[in-house]
């Protein structure tokens, strides 16, 4: 199943962000699903309705909360990073904006419905994608690296709370580190997370202690976290690999694994902080397949979200794993 959100196009601009957001990949991405795909196998999101308080709470604060409906603009400037050092306004400009913040706080917060139904699909007919979601930098108290809700840990405590699932993994292969979803699964034994990420840059991984023995802040660990350095692209896959036999050995199966499957880590992809791990198409393909067999193979039911890719060859590494699905009979 393909979950499809068509009001996901949006403007930064009209609300006076000044963020080029590509929407190429989600184009591509969405029409080669429409050209290749049965169309019973696509879900189109008809008008989601934004989270409600009581959902919101299931991993955020009160005080993010209580802003998110009062106060968006706060939330929207430090997650889009709107204000330099010096507490100007960066890429932002009030003044231009023709449409209210706390809209665009209900447009992210309605797209995550994409999510929880992905989830929910994925649980009925064993894989589903969703075009976007994957906002694994957003924390308890709030969002970070234009990742506003988190909506993987959201979705899955939505599921937990219906009594549809008890436990989840958490497989993510974005560029970035999954520290927002790593810190409010935290005490939770029921949902395992584990990242494969870009070892310098941004978000900062730092040890757990400094060399006076304080605890660093930002020291914020999955289940499994594998850190790569510059120039180990030939060892990724088989780090991803023994990573997912050592979260069989280590953890009971879940009831239903989310995949955050970012592009970022591609060799085209064009965004500055994206550079330190380069895959070649042919690399991407083989993560990807690796993953989905592996699952398969458990039969776990899997939640693709895109997460993060940028530029104009984003798109192209989810080419191939839709054709892989298409060959291996998933929409049939
Ligand atoms: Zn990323």
């Amino acid at each position: 199943m393909f979950v499809i959100n068509p009001n996901r196009l949006l403007n930064l601009k009209e609300y006076g962000i000044l963020i080029p957001l590509l929407d190429k990949r989600f184009i591509e991405c969405t029409n080669w699903v429409h050209n290749n795909i049965d169309k019973s196998y696509i879900h189109i999101l008809e008008e989601p309705m934004p989270l409600t308080r009581g959902e919101l709470e299931l991993c955020h604060d009160s005080e993010f909360i209580n802003n998110l409906f009062d106060n968006p603009e706060k939330e929207i400037v430090r997650t889009f990073e709107l204000i330099d050092e010096l507490g100007n306004y960066y890429r932002y400009d009030p003044n231009i904006a023709t449409r209210p913040l706390t809209e665009l706080v209900d447009r992210i917060s309605s797209h995550i419905r994409g999510s929880l139904l992905t989830t929910e699909l994925a649980l009925k007919h064993d894989f589903a994608f969703f075009m976007g979601g994957g906002l694994h930098h957003s924390m308890t108290f709030g969002g970070r690296g234009f990742c506003l809700i988190n909506d993987i840990v959201l979705s899955l405590r939505i599921l937990q709370q219906q009594k549809r699932i008890n436990t989840a993994w958490v497989i993510d292969v974005d560029v970035h580190k999954g520290d927002g979803t790593a810190e409010i699964t935290k005490d939770d034994d029921s949902i395992i997370t584990f990242s494969i990420h870009m070892k310098k840059g941004w978000p900062l991984v730092t040890p757990e202690f400094d060399p006076k023995g304080n605890q660093y802040p930002w020291y914020i660990p999955s289940n499994i976290d594998v850190e790569m350095e510059v120039g180990q692209e030939s060892q990724y896959l088989k780090h991803l690999e023994d990573s997912l036999n050592q979260l069989k050995n280590q953890y009971p199966l879940p009831d239903l694994v989310i995949i955050n499957l970012g592009s970022d880590p591609y060799e085209k992809d064009e965004l500055d902080s994206s550079q330190m791990i380069n895959l070649t198409l042919e690399q991407m393909k083989q993560r990807d397949r690796l993953i989905y067999d592996f699952f398969k193979q458990h039969n776990i039911p899997q939640a693709y979200l895109m997460s993060g890719g940028y530029g104009d060859y984003a798109h192209e590494p989810y080419m191939e794993f839709f054709s892989y699905l298409n060959e291996q009979g998933t929409f049939q």
